[in-house]
């Protein structure tokens, strides 16, 4: 939309705004805010940290995390629905392997519990390191003169 419009500075000491060019500025601005409006914008993709699978090459063990028994409080027989699977980065000298805790979801059919082994104490919450590699990487800092 093209429209003429005085500013204070060409009017000089009279400047007067007239109703129509006030008029114009407003439905030049109404205009701009429903183009903004009928915009489809995308919703802010929300990054959620990704943390790199460990690579596969490396030495694996498998550690299951299990109810002690397959009955329920109520007497019924648990049934395996799912796991939740962590990998955890480990060092022997020489060697980095990879603990895979594997700690398995129960449930009950009669009662609806859900049953699984809680997560060991871990020196960094969340975090993938061992307390193996966290003592080697504090020798190495420490004792060795070697950078992180
Ligand atoms: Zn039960």
């Amino acid at each position: 939309m093209a429209f003429k419009c005085y500013s204070r500075l060409e009017l000089g000491s009279l400047w007067t705004i007239s109703l129509e060019c006030v008029g114009q500025l407003l439905i030049a601005a109404i205009v701009s805010e429903l183009e903004a409006l009928s915009t489809p914008t995308t919703p802010p993709v929300r990054k959620t940290p990704q943390r790199a699978p460990l690579p596969p090459e490396l030495p694996c063990t498998d550690i299951r995390h299990d109810p002690e028994n397959a009955y329920c409080a109520c007497g019924s027989e648990l049934r395996r629905i799912g796991e939740q699977v962590s990998d955890k980065l480990d060092y022997t000298p020489g060697v980095f392997t990879v603990e895979r805790h594997i700690r398995g979801k129960w449930a009950c059919d009669e009662c609806e519990a859900l049953t699984q082994s809680p997560m060991r104490a871990q020196v960094i919450d969340k975090g993938i390191l061992t307390s193996g590699l966290l003592a080697q990487v504090m020798i190495a800092k420490n004792s060795d003169p070697l950078p992180l």
